[in-house]
């Protein structure tokens, strides 16, 4: 057997199995079955698989809550009074922050709302909002009705909202952004910007944009620079920190395998954080935890992210989120990342093989750019890239579609191993082979 035919073959992901430090992990995660048999999971970025301990963390706060009531507040096990503590160092490992820089609250767009109170304040001069073409939709109403919210004061016209919103494209003829087009946009509208905000990945492309680069750049132009990291927490490298980003936000039910609707997280930098006189919208639980309970009249904001709380917090779903923030202390962000690069470089190798096998009848392209990515790919499948999918869900595969073209394929590294890709790819050639009817199965 040559090189490339081992590679492409079932005993080499076992060996690359045998010999991945974390392939226990697989063990602590519930998979859906399919025709009795686990599925093939590859949408870990969009809803992350339950961890095995999730049912025992939030039967503590039932059983908590039952035997307390109230007190629990004081008492329970993990009291609720402090509980977003629970989860503080964890988060802060997890993004490169400082613990007092992060906050688990609210859910995401509820979080870039309540964030851009704070840090999109345009001017009659400086309104503009730089964003990734491809963007999330929620976050694209989000920049669109902050935009429109202050465009106009009464009467009073301060900018034109159509004005406010800068679009970045890709080249003509490419599917993902250039970070020098990206650097050289910023510079273009300098005197009128307000803020940058992307997706730290973007959730279409699977695009990783520099963020150092481009938070260097926002502010040499007078700007802020906040990241929308719903794709990029707990799946890529993040010093927030460090690359002095002003603000982000992020989900916890996608690689952080919290739940559907899971509470979201934040990040102020302590240059923000520490600025009691910065606007926002205020509640209780941002307020002093030493004067909340004799409800002062006057808001004073905590000092760091906490002070950007409202609301007191959603014990269940933290729960749930402690659960998976324990099993990503025990593996490492930085194992992690070196195993989903191995990981979605086999993808890509057993995608190379499947276009050779097949032959270029429904060629696919990895849309993906390679230098800049985290564990998902984007499949373009040329002709019939929906019945092919089909082929795939029928075959207890389950990664997602995204019209027109694309299967967004992501092997996660907590809980997917070099098998599942193995097995992925053979399903793939089947799919396109039958489709296109052309050669025959291979089982
Ligand atoms: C998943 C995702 C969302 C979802 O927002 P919610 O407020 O959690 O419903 C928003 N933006 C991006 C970029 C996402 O990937």
């Amino acid at each position: 057997m040559n090189k490339q035919a081992f590679i492409n073959s079932l005993e080499f992901a076992r060996n690359m199995s045998t010999n991945d430090p974390l392939s226990g992990f697989r063990n602590r995660f519930h998979f859906p079955k399919h025709e009795g048999k686990p599925v093939l999971y590859f949408c870990g970025n969009s809803l992350g698989l339950q961890p095995d301990s999730a049912q025992s963390f939030i039967i503590e706060e039932l059983e908590d809550w039952r035997k307390f009531g109230v007190e629990g507040h004081m008492h329970a096990r993990h009291p609720w009074f402090p509980y977003h503590e629970f989860l503080r160092d964890s988060t802060a490992r997890l993004i490169n922050a400082k613990p007092e820089e992060v906050v688990v609250m609210n859910s995401l767009t509820a979080n870039i709302h309540f964030l851009m109170v704070s840090f999109y304040r345009p001017t009659s001069s400086r309104y503009k909002i730089i964003f990734e073409n491809n963007l999330f939709p929620s976050d694209r109403y989000a920049l669109a009705s902050q935009a429109n919210f202050h465009a106009n004061k009464g009467n009073q016209k301060l900018f034109d909202e159509n004005d406010a919103l800068i679009e970045l494209m890709p080249r003509d003829g490419e599917l993902y952004l250039r970070t020098e087009d990206i650097l050289e946009t910023i510079d273009k509208h300098k005197d009128s910007l307000a803020l940058v905000m992307l997706g730290g990945v973007n959730y279409f492309t699977g695009q990783v944009f520099d963020f150092a680069e481009i938070t260097k750049a926002t502010h040499n132009a007078g700007a802020i620079c906040g990241f929308d990291l719903a794709h990029a927490t707990g799946n890529v490298e993040l010093k927030l920190h460090e690359w002095d980003v002003d603000f982000a936000a992020w989900c916890s039910y996608k690689y952080l395998n919290a739940g559907p609707g899971a509470v979201g997280g934040a990040f102020v930098h302590e240059r923000h954080a520490k600025n009691n006189a910065l606007p926002r919208f205020a509640g209780w639980w941002g307020n002093d935890p030493e004067t909340r309970f004799t409800m002062p009249e006057k808001f004073i904001p905590r000092a760091g992210a906490d002070g950007w709380q409202l609301s007191n917090a959603p014990v269940f779903s933290m729960a749930a989120l402690r659960a998976s923030m324990e099993i990503f202390d025990e593996a490492g962000m930085d194992k992690l990342i070196e195993k989903s690069r191995s990981l979605t470089s086999y993808l890509e190798f057993i995608v190379g093989e499947v276009n050779k096998q097949t032959e270029g009848s429904n060629k696919i392209s990895i849309i993906t750019p390679s230098h800049a990515r985290g564990c998902q790919l984007s499949l373009i499948v040329e002709n019939s890239g929906k019945q092919i999918h089909e082929y795939l869900i029928e075959n207890g595969v389950i990664a997602d579609w995204r019209h027109p073209n694309v299967i967004r394929v992501a092997p996660v590294p907590l809980y997917n191993n070099y098998e599942d890709v193995f097995e992925f790819g053979q399903l793939l050639y089947e799919g396109i082979s039958k489709v296109s009817g052309t050669a025959t199965t291979t089982r």
